[in-house]
């Protein structure tokens, strides 16, 4: 018996058609600016609605862009002078211009993080925003419907047709492909790693893939019971003679630890697991450096584990000083010089026992991804194939907290969109 025929897809573009896959942050944007020179566009979206990780951001604010952007802080396994000029290609002005006047958006700048949000402070504006604009710029959106494969198909003398998309919804053919289908983190979102099959399948290098800005996990049960507790504190992670280093916020979770600073350094030791050694972590938990602390020790006269808790939480003062060696009741004139010495090193290098991450379930970006030498700098355009652009999460590259990684997002989604509109 004959299988009934697949719906035909609607919107699907005619000769010299765009199509884009996956409409979170980097697909809308490239849909948006394909437009640019009135090509026909279809983003395509697999979940029902499109942009979930927006709508997850930012614990629902949208965290949509930092204030100032360092480069440097952007991880990736391929040259870095790639990565810097991508994210040059959109200074962070432009993209706030973009989002105010454009897409209507007025953005507040949080001074105590740099950090820029909604004026709204709801994630929702920012989605259903950029979706709107899209609509409104002629863009046909098609929703649950998930994109297994491309073919190229060559440009057949006179046709400017050269790829055959296929579908859940069937299959057809267009002139050029953006993939944005993000990476492997919170797949509940949607993205599940089939645009970065779909690469792979198509000849391109995929870096390693790892979840990265994702919880630790692996404390000790007197660490487990500070869980709740959070703090601002600095965190180093050494691992194969190099330090990568952040501070700010900390939580204690009831399996590990979390908040950004954690989050930040994540990689490391995600990377790191299961090698020997693995990545040392090792934390200051607050801003007095070890001299600082030897002075104040020396000359208080009351109880110690009084003196620490003035500068951190009371039970993790109690954590720290039990871990040291010091019975409740040491006071100052009363403190052996080993158990200073103890007690000075677990307030300012103390290493954080870890076991694993919890992985891309929590991951708010994956490592690795497309090589960035497999992307024309500008357009992002394939190298191994004309027609096809990728952009967005899928690429080798993430930033830390702080807004950077939907910065990439945009910069990258509106080169892909122009360099296919071209
Ligand atoms: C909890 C959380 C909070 C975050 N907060 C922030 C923040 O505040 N600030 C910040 O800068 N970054 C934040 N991020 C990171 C940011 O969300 C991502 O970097 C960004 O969304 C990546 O955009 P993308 O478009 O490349 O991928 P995605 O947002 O993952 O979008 C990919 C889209 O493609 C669709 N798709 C996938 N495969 C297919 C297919 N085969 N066919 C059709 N459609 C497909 C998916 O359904 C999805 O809609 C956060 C992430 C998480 C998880």
């Amino acid at each position: 018996m004959l299988a009934a025929p697949k719906p035909r897809l609607k919107g699907a573009p005619g000769e010299g058609g765009i199509v884009v896959v996956g409409a979170g942050a980097a697909g809308l944007v490239a849909a948006i600016f394909a437009r640019t020179m009135n090509r026909e566009v279809l983003l395509i979206e697999r979940t029902t609605d499109g942009g979930r990780k927006i709508l997850i951001s930012g614990g629902g604010r949208c965290n949509i862009l930092p204030s100032s952007l360092q480069p440097e802080r952007f991880v990736t396994d391929s040259p870095s002078p790639l990565l810097r000029g991508m994210l040059r290609s959109w200074p962070l002005a432009a993209q706030r211009a973009f989002f105010e006047e454009e897409v209507g958006i007025p953005l507040a700048l949080e001074a105590e993080t740099g950090k820029l949000f909604p004026v709204s402070n709801r994630a929702r504006d920012v989605r259903d925003g950029l979706m709107t604009l899209a609509r409104t710029r002629g863009v046909e959106v098609q929703t649950q419907t998930t994109v297994t494969g491309l073919q190229a198909t060559g440009s057949p003398a006179g046709s400017e047709v050269s790829w055959r998309i296929i579908t859940s919804r069937g299959d057809f053919d267009a002139s050029s492909v953006i993939l944005a289908t993000g990476g492997l983190s919170v797949p509940l979102t949607g993205s599940d790693g089939t645009g970065l099959a779909i690469a792979r399948q198509l000849g391109h290098e995929i870096h390693s893939t790892y979840p990265a800005l994702t919880p630790l996990t692996g404390s000790t049960p007197l660490l487990a019971s500070l869980s709740g507790i959070s703090l601002d504190m600095r965190i180093r992670a050494k691992w194969q003679g190099r330090t990568t280093e952040s501070h700010g916020g900390f939580l204690f979770t009831h399996f590990g630890y979390s908040g950004p600073s954690v989050l930040d350094v994540s990689h490391v030791a995600v990377r790191s697991h299961g090698q020997r050694p693995a990545a040392v972590l090792r934390v200051q938990w607050t801003d007095r450096d070890a001299d600082t602390w030897s002075r104040e020790l020396a000359a208080t006269h009351g109880l110690v584990v009084s003196l620490v808790a003035r500068h951190m939480p009371e039970r993790l003062a109690e954590v720290l000083c039990l871990e040291a060696g010091l019975p409740p009741d040491r006071r100052g004139p009363e403190l052996r010089r080993q158990e200073r010495t103890a007690l000075v090193a677990a307030l300012t290098s103390y290493e954080l026992p870890w076991k694993g991450d919890e992985g891309y379930k929590k991951a708010e970006v994956t490592g690795g991804g497309v090589a960035l030498t497999d992307v024309h700098p500008r357009t992002l355009e394939s190298v191994r194939h004309p027609g096809l652009f990728m952009c967005g999460e899928m690429l080798d590259a993430f930033g830390p907290i702080g807004g950077y990684n939907f910065a990439w997002a945009w910069a990258t989604g509106r080169a892909a969109g122009l360099g296919a509109a071209r």
